[in-house]
């Protein structure tokens, strides 16, 4: 993916929604292209949600506008509908219809022929042996591809789905992105989905673009953001101080940062660990850990998005002291 020539089949435009003085979405501007994953991960409250029913037309921006396949979303954009199929948080099937009823009544309902394609649906989304069980008695992953299923009926060209790993456990989110995966591969379908969990997203997205405060604050290929995090030496140890010092005024390095009480990190010169490791003992500091680690991609969504609570105070003065000792 990543080609800018490829057709954009979502765009936002200075997309915009306010509540009152809760400012959900703020001049969004996203092109999402045609055959990609794109994922749209950001924190509870971040204005995923709202986004979503703005492409869908199920809430009016203040400002701004969607097109999605070229089409100017609003309540009537009939021509767009019928080339898009959405999942919605919470989306219910009909609980005490089964699997199969349910997917037939969708069917009908979309005034689809009797055949068509439920076969390869019930197929595709891992359905067939659940078509007799009530849908109110399926799991929580099987009540998502369920939903997906009925999603996928009319054979839409672009899905949007809000959290469809929400709830799931491992198994579970590992199926719903092996399912997304065959649908973007083999029928070259672009999918939107949003998460507030980078790990269930990362393996799956060609782009993430990160949502935070109504903002979007950062849009990124995934090779790129692994790119951007760098490796580094982590040492635990008895004297932060003394060993900045002989870092610094013994082995003549400054790419370093104190990371707490008791820990180092050093960013280049890893093969001269050993030269560390002896001025760090003859400074009389006592050296409990030393391990090369890579910063994960969490740290850093959570770096751009303050972290919770617990991290955010720590978390951000320190990443400042860090910016700052290694400028
Ligand atoms: P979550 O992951 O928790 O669903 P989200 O990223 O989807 O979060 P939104 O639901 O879009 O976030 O909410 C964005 C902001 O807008 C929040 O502060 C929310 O409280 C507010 N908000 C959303 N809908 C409404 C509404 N109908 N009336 C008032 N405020 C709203």
């Amino acid at each position: 993916m990543g080609d800018v020539n490829a057709e954009t089949v979502i765009r936002t435009v200075e997309l915009t929604k306010r509540f009152g003085d809760v400012h959900a979405v703020e001049d969004l501007e996203l092109d999402v292209r045609r055959g990609e994953i794109y994922a749209f991960l950001g924190r509870n409250g971040a204005g995923k949600t709202t986004t979503i029913r703005m492409m869908l037309a199920l809430t009016r921006p203040n400002r701004g506008f969607v097109e999605i396949l070229g089409v100017r979303m609003a309540p009537n954009a009939v021509r767009a509908f019928e080339r898009i199929g959405s999942v919605l948080e919470n989306a219910g099937s009909y609980g005490n219809l089964t699997v199969l009823e349910n997917l037939e009544m969708q069917r009908d309902l979309l005034g689809l022929k009797r055949n068509h394609w439920v076969d390869e649906v019930i197929e595709m989304c891992g359905l067939a042996e659940y078509l007799k069980r009530p849908a109110g008695e399926l799991s929580l992953g099987n009540r998502q591809r369920l939903a997906l299923g009925r999603a996928l009926l009319h054979k839409p060209e672009v899905l949007i789905l809000d959290e469809p790993t929400n709830g799931l456990d491992p198994v579970g989110i590992a199926a719903i992105r092996e399912l997304l995966r065959n649908l973007s591969a083999e029928r070259g379908i672009t999918v939107f989905l949003s998460s507030h969990i980078l790990s269930e997203v990362q393996q799956l997205a060609d782009r993430i673009g990160i949502i935070h405060q109504g903002r979007l604050i950062e849009e990124i290929g995934y090779d790129e953001l692994r790119q951007r995090n760098r490796d580094y030496l982590e040492l635990k140890l008895s004297d932060t101080a003394r060993a900045a010092w002989a870092l610094e005024e013994v082995c003549g390095m400054r790419d370093f940062a104190v990371r707490e009480e008791d820990t180092i990190r050093i960013f280049s010169g890893f093969e001269r660990a050993e030269e560390f490791n002896r001025a760090l003992v003859e400074a009389g500091v006592a050296i409990s850990s030393m391990r090369m680690s890579e910063e994960s991609l969490e740290d850093h969504f959570m770096k751009l998005t303050g972290g919770n609570a617990s991290q955010e105070e720590t978390g951000s003065a320190m990443d400042a002291e860090e910016r700052g000792k290694r400028r």
